[in-house]
């Protein structure tokens, strides 16, 4: 089923959740073990990232297969282009087709370091991915959003301009980018809505459960902490259970104020942790319900 239908369906809450790719094959089976016990939890759908250099690609195809097929359970292969040919991700898109994935989220990916970009035979930003995945077949199109801007782009105008390009391409609904702050993601919405940009929101929100996960978040995306997020840090960082359970509980917190918001899908990034999903999900039993 595509994911834009059960979007746009009723007044359910939704939550989703999402799985990586292991580097090498080996990792495979423990993945998939994580996947089973995520897809457990019934969620809307389960994401499968897609690691730059293509490297990861099959296992990603692989895995959403898994998710769709084996768990009954909707799948979103997610797909990078900047660090592949035209070729190459035409090759995967036709992959997911004949699998019978029915959501694709188009992304550019990370610039490949040491190699000349933006080249010929590369698409240069993730719109050029839509339109071509739109031309090859009936998929459910997301893409990812940035409430605090994407880190290459200085103005954030900018930022939403090209959204908005991106979006008209032929984007079903949006992702954000992980935040710790939610009125950064009120702000974002309203300032979207203004641009015209109207597809489902959809807020990616991440458990912190280590100082050391936090660390590495903040230099993969520049998300800014707040002070409330920082203390927890500064007093449970050097206490595993402890931070853990902070993670979950401000996490917990984040998505009851978005639902109290209006909010009615939320997406988890979930990192092949199924006991931190089960953890929140069991924090939301009767909430989901509401
Ligand atoms: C929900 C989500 C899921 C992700 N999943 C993965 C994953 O599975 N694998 C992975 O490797 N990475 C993933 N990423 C990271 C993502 O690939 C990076 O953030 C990447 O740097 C940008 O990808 P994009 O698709 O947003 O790019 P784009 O939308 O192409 O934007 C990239 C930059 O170019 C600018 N831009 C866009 N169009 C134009 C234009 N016409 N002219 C000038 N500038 C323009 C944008 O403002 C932005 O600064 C994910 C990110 C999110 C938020």
């Amino acid at each position: 089923m595509k994911i834009i239908d059960k979007l746009n369906h009723g007044d359910k809450i939704r939550i989703s959740f999402e799985v990586f790719p292991p580097k090498t094959d080996a990792g495979v089976d423990k993945v998939m073990e994580a996947t089973d016990r995520i897809a457990a939890l019934k969620p809307s759908y389960i994401s499968v990232t897609y690691g730059a250099g293509g490297g990861t690609s099959k296992n990603t195809a692989r895995i959403a297969n898994h998710i769709k097929s084996d768990l009954g359970v909707e799948s979103l292969a997610h797909l990078t282009c900047a660090s592949s040919t035209k070729d190459e991700v035409r090759k995967v898109v036709a992959d997911l087709k004949a699998l019978g994935i029915e959501n694709i989220l188009a992304l550019r990916g990370d610039i490949p370091q040491g190699m000349p970009f933006p080249t010929a035979d590369r698409f240069r930003y993730a719109y050029e991915l839509v339109e071509e995945i739109r031309k090859n077949g009936d998929f459910c199109v997301g893409a990812a959003c940035y409430p605090e801007g994407h880190v290459e782009n200085e103005h954030k105008a900018d930022d939403i301009k090209y959204l908005k390009q991106k979006v008209d391409a032929g984007v079903d609904f949006l992702t954000t980018q992980m935040f710790f702050d939610n009125d950064i993601h009120y702000n974002f919405l309203y300032r979207i809505r203004e641009a015209g940009i109207m597809v489902p929101v959809l807020p990616g929100i991440m458990p912190i459960t280590s100082a050391t996960q936090m660390k590495r978040s903040r230099e993969l995306s520049g998300t800014v902490f707040p002070r409330r997020f920082l203390s927890i840090l500064d007093r449970f960082g050097d206490h595993p259970e402890a931070m853990r359970q902070a993670g979950i509980a401000y996490a917990t917190d984040q998505i009851i104020d978005l639902l109290a918001n209006g909010v009615k899908n939320i997406h988890i990034y979930s990192m092949n942790k199924p006991d931190v999903a089960a953890a929140i999900m069991g924090n939301l039993s009767e909430i989901v319900k509401s």
